[in-house]
């Protein structure tokens, strides 16, 4: 079903109050002047409510109001979506073209699931599109792919509180049904994609593990088996990596088993010779799994 954003929700009880309502009298004149109202009313808000993905750019506009954009709603061409990707994802760009289009495919797919949330900030078409590539990158060697149980994907303009811990500012989580991503530093870290930083795709990783293990709606079974194999080998290297010496991984994935696991993807895909060279085991363990071998700029592989 198609959810409805908050103005057309008005606009259609407004208008649809006064039609029932002549209807119900049988002013007949009244019933159909209200009946067109509401009719519309609907087209029009579908239209105002995603007017704003049309010609901007994320620079950071501060709005402080909170807007929802649902992904079905969007209708972004292929050429705006690949405009995007040409200008700001590099995986995309290192695709053959059979590769793109099936990446395009599943990006599209996976987009219009999801309702998008953005928080003092106004809805920049990028938003949608790159958060949806980021889950197409990860999951790209995987038959499933479209995270069901995460309906919404809420944006912040920068750090947010944490709702467990009040105090604690954080540059994303995932949270119940919702993956929540600070924009500045999601956009910051895309543009240096060998830095072994990026909170898209620490994200994903925390969201497709959930999805997988915990929700266990449409798993992929390749996955849930290859993740074994890494967990043996990972939880290894997790105490390996808290002696001096070894620093690979940061401070902060050393913190639980959940948070190396979302660091071990992000620098499988942004600096996997660094990975393998440290530890090659680990790096077999999350190619198999994830079916896909950056080292060798390998996207997809045949299992
Ligand atoms: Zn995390």
């Amino acid at each position: 079903m198609n959810p409805m954003n908050s103005t057309r929700i008005k606009v259609l009880s407004f208008f649809g109050i006064f039609f029932l309502t002549s209807l119900y009298y049988h002013v007949w004149a009244a019933a159909i002047v209200f009946g067109v109202l509401t009719i519309l009313g609907y087209f029009t808000t579908s239209k105002e409510s995603n007017k704003e993905w049309e010609d901007q750019e994320a620079h950071g506009d501060m709005d402080l109001e909170e807007h929802c954009y649902y992904g079905d709603e969007l209708n972004f061409s292929n050429e705006t979506i690949i405009s995007i990707l040409d200008k700001r994802f590099p995986f995309y760009n290192s695709l053959s073209p059979l590769q793109k289009d099936k990446f395009l495919q599943r990006l599209v797919a996976f987009m219009i699931t999801k309702a998008f949330k953005t928080h003092d900030v106004k809805g920049f078409k990028e938003m949608p599109v790159l958060i949806s590539a980021t889950a197409i990158q990860f999951s790209f060697g995987l038959e499933e792919f479209l995270l069901p149980h995460y309906e919404f994907i809420h944006f912040y303009p920068q750090e947010f509180i944490h709702t467990r811990a009040p105090d604690k500012y954080i540059e994303g989580n995932v949270s119940g049904r919702s993956i929540n991503i600070s924009w500045k530093h999601f956009l910051g870290e895309y543009q240096y994609p060998d830095d072994g930083q990026s909170v898209g795709l620490h994200e994903m990783a925390h969201a497709y593990y959930y999805q997988n293990f915990v929700s266990k709606e449409e798993t992929d079974k390749d996955f849930v088996s290859g993740f074994s194999r890494y967990n043996n080998t990972a939880n290894k290297i997790f105490e390996l990596e808290k002696k001096p010496g070894n620093d690979l991984f940061s401070e902060y994935a050393l913190k639980n088993f959940q948070e190396f696991w979302a660091e071990s993807a992000e620098l499988f895909f942004e600096t996997p010779e660094a990975m393998n060279g440290a530890y090659p085991q680990l790096y077999s363990s999350l190619r198999d799994l994830l079916n896909q071998d950056p080292l060798n700029n390998i996207p997809s592989m045949i299992r």
